[in-house]
């Protein structure tokens, strides 16, 4: 074998594959390019997923990369085996329907045999159960023995639906001596002795949603080999550790903690966890990643968090992070030459964030221990989800860092209840944004003087003038914080004039924030309200201003259209019209204005009509800064009750509107593109309001009642432009068909009359009709009732009726009946309470109502007895 550095190897493994042809590119960014379902680059295939699926064509059909990845699904295996990583290079060749099986394992033979000169005795393959080409291959063309070529069923390639394949992989044999000793110990086997450095992935099959896999027409190879772990066998090293790839990394931690490596295992595994992790962090920042909770600068800070914690357990009391990226830097200076030229940058982040860090740690891991000293003096395996919510949320302790140290002794945490602290938190955080923005502390800032501050649409950057927290002046904001902040120069509009401010985000060195609400002091100095979602920001830093556009946009085109909407309305209505007030945000308009009577719906349309006339026209807006009296004289309108300044703001939409306004308007009417009045409508005496959407949501509208008329359409059975047609003729239909019912009802009704009269009988002179019907409401009810008792002289008739899932009842009463003591309101009374329910009335009628239809014979039934007693 030929000993070489991990530089070296890298080195000849592009050139190998520059000779067979191959496009070698630079390692792509961790953060994927183009899909959002990843959060790190964690293969060297990764990047090339689109060729992969057809979706895009590769610059050509031959690469070759050493590709930077970051893992953590197995994050607290660090250091406790041979060759686990968060951060590792994976070498890769790879053909978008080019060469296949053959070439794939010829040049993977040739480079590990010919060019590292591995002994062939030293290695082994496994190929897919089912696939004999393989095997064909590794046997008749390269000559490996067949019972060094294992065939294993897990030797297959495939992430849900999609491109998939069978696999082979190339194992090197590290001697019986580091291996578990067992009989059955073989290529396989858990322990360290056979250690896979080279996969191939045969993509061969598309695998559709029920699971059945169809021969692709371009046949793809996608192949990784750790550059780590053939280095530590190049290199004659027990674990990817000891190579030159990471060993000056433990070295240096082991002279900052003043121990040694290879004494005992517990010092081994930290050093290990900061050499690995003092990587990842390196080329996280230097990739644009920035500690935050969330996504990928949750996975930053947990990682540094980590090995801070293990630099304390080795007994690293100072800061000791930063000046080890010197030494990340010179082991990467030949592939990763930005890492030096970001060096700076990437210690800076470092810094701040173990400072923030260190401060927490000791009162933290205090906390931690003394609960892990209760719980075991009591008994309790599981850490309560309160103690984990503080660590995280008052000393930064990622949750998996306190699971990591309870597992240490032989303890769990709970989790769920963590989640559900976390989610409280979330909750509450998003409430006090809303209120925050609706009701803001605003430190003393008698200090500003407003001609330092200004407003300038065109400005992209500016310098934090001053950040406060809570009502408090503060020089340094973090991730997760909610603060205010003012620029000395700003492109955000300002909330006012019925207009909602521009929203949007800043970037500073370090940092970013987005803001969601900005807004103006008396003096007008504007201000901003937000959340900053990545890193720190720092007073006097220089940040990138980022208004979101496309919101400001929508705002412009529905505030011109504010402007325009008066114009028309005094042209239709009469000069008397006058704004009343207004509301303008990115979806629609709001336009209040006096008028003394209704808007017709002829005038309504005229109003959109010049609306839109006026957009199509194409009319360039003039904004300029006028004395009040040359606005006057511009013809401007003044609202009443606000004030203006010496100086006014004067939107001149040519001669169809001049207003003097300070909010956001297009450079030109075409820009609104459309306009629909939603709704009209009184509010107030004399007072009117207009709902309007333009542009985008214009159309947006109109597709939502072309969606209507569609559905509509298709439930009638009919063209669009049939439904008006079909819906008079179902109408009409309807009408005919309760008519018919009701001569039903009627018919029904004569014949039950009938059946009770027939079935009625007589106490003590008075005819009594007790009886239930089929027409279930009050109504149908009560006609029957009405002609059971113009049928009686003196009687009296209880009638009931299930209706939906109640149950109906009435009474009445002849005159006679009635002087000889009958009630009808007693009579409901009594029978309704049979059937859970109450009512009552008049002594002639009345009626009342139960909750339970299947009681109403026995409540019918009582009513009879209740005669009996009433009748003198
Ligand atoms: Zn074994
Ligand atoms: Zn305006």
């Amino acid at each position: 074998m030929i000993y070489m550095t991990g530089n070296e190897l890298r080195t000849n493994f592009l050139n190998f594959f520059a000779n067979k042809n191959h496009l070698v590119l630079k390692s792509f960014p961790l953060i994927p390019d183009n899909d959002p379902t990843l959060l790190l680059v964690g293969a060297g295939m990764a990047p090339f997923k689109p060729f992969f699926t057809g979706k895009m064509n590769p610059p050509q059909p031959r690469i070759s990369t050493s590709q930077k990845c970051v893992r953590t699904g197995d994050i607290e295996n660090v250091g406790r085996t041979a060759r686990h990583h968060t951060f590792f290079e994976m070498l890769g060749n790879f053909s978008f329907g080019d060469y296949f099986k053959n070439e794939a394992i010829a040049w993977a033979w040739e480079f590990i045999t010919e060019h590292l000169e591995m002994p062939t005795d030293k290695l082994w393959v496994t190929i897919h159960t089912s696939d004999d080409e393989a095997f064909a291959i590794w046997n008749n063309d390269i000559k490996v023995p067949a019972q060094r070529i294992i065939r294993m069923e897990d030797n297959f390639w495939e992430i849900g639906p999609g491109p998939c394949g069978p696999c082979s992989e190339i194992y090197f044999d590290l001697g019986e001596e580091r291996g578990c000793g067992k009989p059955d110990c073989a290529v396989g086997c858990d322990c360290d002795r056979y250690l896979e450095i080279w996969n191939l992935v045969f993509t061969q099959y598309d695998r559709d949603e029920a699971g059945k896999y169809t021969p692709l027409a371009k046949k793809n190879i996608d192949t990784g080999a750790g550059l780590e772990r053939i280095a530590s066998i190049l290199q004659s090293k027990p674990s990817n550790f000891e190579t030159d790839l990471l060993f000056p990394l433990i070295d240096h931690a082991a002279k900052v903690a003043k121990v040694e490596y290879g004494c005992s295992n517990k010092v081994d595994v930290s050093l290990k966890v900061i050499a690995d992790h003092i990587r990842s962090m390196t080329v996280m920042i230097a990739d644009g990643i920035l500690p935050s909770n969330e996504g990928r600068g949750y996975v930053l800070r947990r990682i540094l968090r980590r090995a801070v914690r293990h630099g304390r357990l080795l007994g690293i009391e100072k800061m000791f992070l930063v000046e080890m990226v010197d030494v990340v830097t010179k082991i990467f200076a030949q592939p990763y030459p930005d890492l030096e030229e970001k060096e700076a940058y990437i210690k800076k982040v470092i810094q701040l964030e173990e400072e923030r860090f260190q401060t927490t740690l000791v009162q933290g891991m205090e906390l931690l221990n003394r609960h892990i000293e209760g719980l075991k003096a009591t008994g309790v395996t599981m850490l309560d989800g309160a103690t984990v919510f503080k660590l995280y949320d008052t000393f930064g302790f990622p949750w998996e860092l306190t699971l990591e140290i309870v597992e240490e002794h032989g303890m769990e945490l709970d989790k769920q209840a963590f989640d559900t602290a976390m989610k409280q938190q979330r909750e509450r955080a998003r409430a006090g944004r809303q209120a925050s923005a609706e009701q803001v502390v605003i430190p003393d800032l008698s200090h500003l003087t407003a001609e330092e501050l200004c407003i300038n649409e065109q400005a992209s950057a500016g310098s934090v003038v001053l950040f406060w927290k809570e009502g408090v002046i503060v020089d340094e904001v973090h991730d997760g914080e909610d603060v205010g902040v003012i620029f000395d120069v700003t492109p955000f509009h300002p909330e006012g004039g019925g207009q909602v401010g521009d929203g949007g985000f800043i970037e500073g060195p370090l940092g970013k924030m987005e803001i969601t609400a900005v807004k103006k002091l008396l003096n007008g100095t504007v201000y901003h309200l937000g959340h900053v979602t990545e890193g720190s920001l720092t007073v006097r830093d220089a940040t990138l201003l980022k208004v979101d556009m496309p919101r400001r946009r929508a705002i412009a085109r529905n505030h011109t259209a504010t402007h325009l909407l008066h114009a028309a309305l005094k042209e239709v209505l009469g000069s008397h019209v006058n704004q009343a007030g207004s509301f303008v945000n990115p979806e629609r308009l709001r336009f209040d204005f006096s008028h003394f009577s209704g808007v017709t719906v002829e005038e309504l349309a005229a109003v959109e009509k010049l609306v839109q006339h006026s957009i199509f026209a194409n009319i360039g807006v003039d904004i300029t800064e006028k004395t009040q009296d040359e606005a006057k004289e511009m013809g401007a309108i003044a609202l009443f009750g606000e004030k203006y300044g010496d100086s006014v703001r004067v939107v001149a939409v040519g001669d169809v509107s001049t207003e003097l306004c300070g909010g956001s308007h297009v450079k030109n009417t075409a820009e609104i593109s459309l306009i629909k009045i939603v709704s009209e409508a009184g509010i107030g005496s004399g007072i009117r309001r207009i709902e309007a959407v333009t542009g985008a949501g214009a159309i947006e509208y109109i597709n939502l009642r072309e969606t209507l008329l569609q559905t509509t359409a298709t439930m009638l059975k009919a063209r669009p432009e049939e439904v008006v047609a079909r819906v008079e003729s179902v109408i009409s239909r309807v009408k005919e068909l309760e008519n018919e019912l009701a001569l039903l009802n009627t018919k029904q009704a004569h014949l039950e009359v009938q059946e009770l009269l027939a079935k009625s009988e007589e106490i003590n002179g008075i005819q009594v009709v007790v009886g239930q019907v089929s027409n279930g409401d009050m109504d149908g009810l009560r006609m029957v009732a009405d002609m059971v008792r113009d049928h009686l002289k003196c009687g009296v008739v209880t009638l009931g009726a299930v209706y939906a899932d109640k149950v109906n009842f009435v009474a009445m009463a002849t005159k006679e009946a009635v002087a000889r003591g009958i009630h009808a309101g007693d009579i409901v009374k009594q029978v309704a309470k049979v059937a859970g329910g109450g009512g009552g009335g008049r002594q002639d009628m009345a009626q009342a109502g139960g909750k339970h239809p299947e009681k109403i014979m026995e409540a019918l039934q009582s009513a009879v007895e209740v005669i009996k007693q009433q009748v003198k």
